[in-house]
């Protein structure tokens, strides 16, 4: 079976790892912050923290950001349901902007008349999880522009997007527009490390916030211990609720080696990415945005003239590991019972009803891709 995703490993990787189990610390050593600073300087961002998954990377901006009970939180229908956890993780409430067809990313026109009415009923979100879906940026400009005045703090849900460009040429992760951006280096993104993630910030207190959530809520800063523990060299402060999110000195040495081939795999994906683009214009399926800045996490299509699941199912008869990202999460039997109902996000429903994620991933070999291209090209003739 050819997998929609997979990650790639090379020796220097393996490398990085041993070297760590040999002669390092197992956690709380240099990889970390070695790890945060490489992810700096790749992206831009002044400050990175790590964290073991994408989705305490979620959760930990969403504190930090002040989102608790009370609070509204909107994310898009269409991404892993982690986007709309780590609201439900503070006690806040979770709300959802309808994607826009094309882009299938969050629908600024949506998001525009979804702030009228929150305004009306005095329910304006205090932050938003935007998600580049598929490695494809979302108008982050646009919608800074439109929630800048009601004070809304944007959260990239950057899982998809490291290595991505938005269409001013800003990398994703340097914060230009939002507060805080979240990575996720699960196996089938970017670049993995094992399991982990990593929270970019330009700002400081938001920093300083986010390492302490990622670690019980503890600091050692001598300023926030009070003058009366100056002289006592073991004391340490909790100061908030927090959790271990720690990412350990093993998983960061694999993230810290695997960026050094990020733009490489970044550039074999726009690669293929572009092929598919080019042997699938005489089928009748809707094809993605060709992004060239997107980092091309997934390449889905859409099926307008066959049904989703016979199509589906005839592919992976075939060997054709195809998927579907992602079943809307309102749609959800966890969301259901919130008392989300079908109906509500018409463009997402829509958009799933269709969608197939075809294989892609660094190496998919073309012989592979030309495979993958013909077994669809005779399940829709
Ligand atoms: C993978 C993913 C996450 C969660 O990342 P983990 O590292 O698996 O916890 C969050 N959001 C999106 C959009 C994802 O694809």
């Amino acid at each position: 079976m050819i997998p929609y995703g997979k990650h790639r490993i090379f020796a220097d990787d393996v490398r990085a790892v041993t070297d760590v189990l040999e002669h390092g610390f197992l956690t709380q050593g240099q990889q970390v912050p070695l790890f945060e600073s490489a992810l700096c300087q790749y992206t831009g961002a002044a400050f990175g923290v790590a964290c073991n998954s994408g989705t305490s990377g979620l959760h930990i901006a969403c504190l930090a950001a002040g989102v608790k009970p009370g609070d509204v939180v909107w994310t898009v229908p269409i991404s892993f349901v982690a986007s709309a956890n780590c609201a439900l993780y503070c006690g806040a409430e979770i709300d959802f902007v309808d994607i826009d067809p094309v882009t299938r990313n969050m629908s600024v026109d949506a998001l525009v008349d979804k702030l009228h009415l929150a305004l009306a009923e005095n329910k304006i979100p205090k932050a938003i999880v935007v998600v580049h879906f598929a490695g494809s940026s979302c108008d982050m400009a646009a919608i800074a522009e439109i929630t800048e005045p009601y004070g809304i703090t944007l959260i990239e849900d950057a899982a998809h997007a490291l290595g991505a460009n938005d269409s001013l040429q800003h990398k994703v992760g340097a914060c230009k527009y939002s507060a805080m951006t979240v990575l996720s280096f699960h196996p089938v993104k970017s670049i993995t490390s094992a399991e982990g993630g990593a929270v970019l910030t330009n700002d400081e207190e938001l920093a300083v916030l986010l390492r302490r959530y990622a670690s019980h809520g503890i600091t050692r800063d001598p300023a926030m211990l009070g003058e009366s523990h100056n002289d006592e060299p073991w004391f340490y402060a909790q100061h908030e609720l927090g959790f271990n999110y720690r990412l350990s000195d093993v998983h960061a040495a694999l993230g810290r080696s695997q960026l050094k081939h990020l733009d490489e795999f970044v550039t074999q994906r726009l690669a293929l990415a572009e092929r598919y683009d080019e042997a699938l214009e005489e089928l009748p399926v809707i094809k993605p945005v060709l992004d060239t800045n997107s980092a091309w996490h997934l390449y889905m299509i859409e099926l307008t003239t066959h049904d989703r699941k016979v199509v589906f199912n005839e592919l992976r008869a075939r060997g054709i590991g195809v998927n579907v990202h992602y079943i809307p999460i309102h749609l959800q039997p966890y969301y259901q019972q919130l008392g989300f109902k079908l109906g509500q996000f018409p463009h997402a429903e829509t958009y799933y009803e269709r969608a197939l994620t075809l294989p892609l991933f660094p190496a998919l070999t073309a012989d592979n891709q030309k495979e993958v291209i013909t077994q669809l090209r005779e399940v829709l003739s």
